[in-house]
């Protein structure tokens, strides 16, 4: 028999396994096959590891900021040199296909380039005179131990979205990843040893529940960032809160592509394939409502159906396939749940994936690509985030009539417009309330060195990742005031200081 693999935690330099016997499985999902097994911590591992980061804090913290860059620069290397590798192991674990999986790669590098200029983006202001002979500035520090929950579904990128700004400030950083596809934050922070990091600046320590809640109630741990979906960010929202942490969590989302009537049609038509079904549509930016504005509609569908029906299905690791699979059994179960749904509420499934099956993968997690016609406001499949290949069209008279339904969902991560008329695009970009927004671009998510976030029920805090939403989150402000005096030594005053 066989020997399944063990992924153990990542605590001070080294793997570390912890004294938790729990255990989760991890699949490869375009086989079907359990390929490994992972440490699910307990709370006295996660508190262990984090005691570890504390220590750690105190000299990486001291570091000049010229030297962290350092490293980061490093690792900058380590990661292109080491591409293929980690991107078989995001195949591996989550299933999409391997140029997805490299670009969503490249996606966390850019945050890493960003954060290699670190010295440039910690500099404060200075003020000289704010009253006689009286200097200012500001400076930003670090918070000290923080903390990072990720979902399965970018298992490099989501992760680089929060570690390499929080430890080029100064911090040092707990990583919990999805235990569906945990290999990736290992092998990162064994780069990351590599690149000159010293032991126990950053730490991965896998899990469920337990060490999330663990996370929550840690006192040591100064802020949590967390990518998820909407339940879970409430959760960590009100639980970090409360336990007196800084906090931004991100959730689920319903993206909406609308299609004018006078838009490049071909573009737009192309635009929603690559967004709707790529990566198998387990992506938050994933746009799954289509919304045919006047008389679009027919021919918008039409085009859709043809190219949804001729979606190349198959192995993230063959290179003609389109789309992988799903990241789990049970998510294909629930993805599929919801295109009967789909049917029992109405709407008009005019390709319909849910049967495929590939000869000799036929216990992997797949299916084909859905389009839903007809789907209206008040259909669960619209209010709902699926999180599969499940586009639906919904028809709309007017471009008014587009913008509050999509003001009216209760998500707001991303949105784009496909039209031809300036005057729609930009009344669309100042009036939508949502948070990321493209116009004739399928899948708007802002460059490193700009914030990633949506608004309403895709984001609970005040703070969006990376660029200098992140740089902010991860340190916090301290103004000095000084004077140097001159031998005269004033009296003491009692009144409100003003400039004099
Ligand atoms: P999830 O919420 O199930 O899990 C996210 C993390 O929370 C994981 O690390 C998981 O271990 C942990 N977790 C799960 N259940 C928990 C519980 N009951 N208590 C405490 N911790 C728990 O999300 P997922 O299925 O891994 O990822 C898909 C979701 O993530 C989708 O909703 C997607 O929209 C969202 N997402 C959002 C963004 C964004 O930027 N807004 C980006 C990527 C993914």
């Amino acid at each position: 028999m066989l020997l399944m693999k063990l992924i153990e935690h990542f605590v001070g330099g080294k793997l570390f396994s912890g004294s938790s016997d729990r255990k989760g499985k991890v699949f490869n999902p375009a086989t079907g096959e359990q390929e490994s097994e992972v440490k699910l911590a307990s709370k006295s591992d996660l508190n262990q590891a984090v005691g570890i980061a504390k220590k750690a804090f105190e000299t990486w913290s001291l570091k000049p900021a010229l030297q962290r860059a350092r490293v980061m620069f490093k690792f900058k290397e380590l990661i292109e040199k080491n591409s293929d590798e980690l991107t078989k192991l995001i195949v591996s674990e989550h299933g999409k296909v391997f140029e997805d999986a490299r670009g969503s790669l490249t996606r966390g590098l850019e945050v890493v380039e960003f954060a290699c200029g670190i010295p440039h983006l910690l500099k404060g202001e200075f003020s000289e005179n704010v009253g006689t002979n009286v200097d200012s500035w500001s400076m930003r520090q670090p918070l000290g131990v923080v903390a990072g929950i990720t979902p399965f579904n970018f298992p490099a990128m989501v992760p680089m979205w929060m570690f390499p700004i929080a430890i080029a400030c100064g911090n040092t950083f707990i990583l919990k990843p999805s235990e569906k596809d945990p290999s990736c934050s290992i092998m990162l922070a064994q780069l990351l040893t590599e690149a000159g990091l010293p032991d126990g600046v950053f730490n991965v320590v896998n899990g469920d529940k337990e060490s999330v809640d663990a996370i929550l109630e840690n006192s040591d741990i100064k802020a949590v960032s967390f990518v998820g979906s909407t339940p879970i960010a409430k959760y960590i929202y009100e639980n970090s809160a409360k336990n007196e942490k800084r906090v931004q969590a991100l959730g689920g989302a319903k993206n909406h592509l609308v299609v004018m009537p006078d838009c490049d049609l071909d573009g737009a038509v192309n635009g929603l394939m690559g967004a709707a079904y790529g990566s198998a549509g387990e992506r938050c930016m994933a746009q799954s409502v289509a919304v045919a504005v006047g008389d679009i509609g027919d021919e918008l569908v039409s085009r859709l159906s043809k190219k949804a029906e001729a979606l190349k299905v198959g192995p993230g690791m063959d290179k003609a396939s389109e789309m992988g699979p799903l990241v789990t059994k049970e998510h294909l179960e629930r993805v599929k749940g919801y295109v009967d749904l789909g049917v029992k509420e109405g709407a008009k499934l005019v390709v319909d994936g849910r049967d495929l099956k590939l000869q000799g993968y036929e216990n992997g997690f797949y299916i084909g690509g859905c389009l839903f016609d007809h789907v209206n406001k008040d259909m669960r499949i619209y209010k709902e985030e699926i999180f599969g290949p499940v586009l639906s069209v919904v028809r709309v008279k007017t471009f008014e009539e587009a913008a509050k339904l999509i003001n009216d969902h209760e998500y707001g991560n991303g949105v784009s417009i496909y039209t031809r008329d300036g005057d729609a695009g930009r009344t669309f970009a100042s009036n939508i309330q949502v948070g990321m927004v493209g116009i004739n671009v399928p899948i708007p998510v802002p460059m490193a060195f700009h914030s990633f976030g949506g608004w309403k029920r895709s984001l609970f805090g005040d703070s969006a990742m990376h660029g200098m939403e992140g740089i902010k989150f991860y340190t916090k402000l301290k103004t000095v005031t000084s004077r140097w005096p001159s031998g005269i030594r004033s009296n003491a005053e009692f009144v409100m200081p003003t400039m004099k």
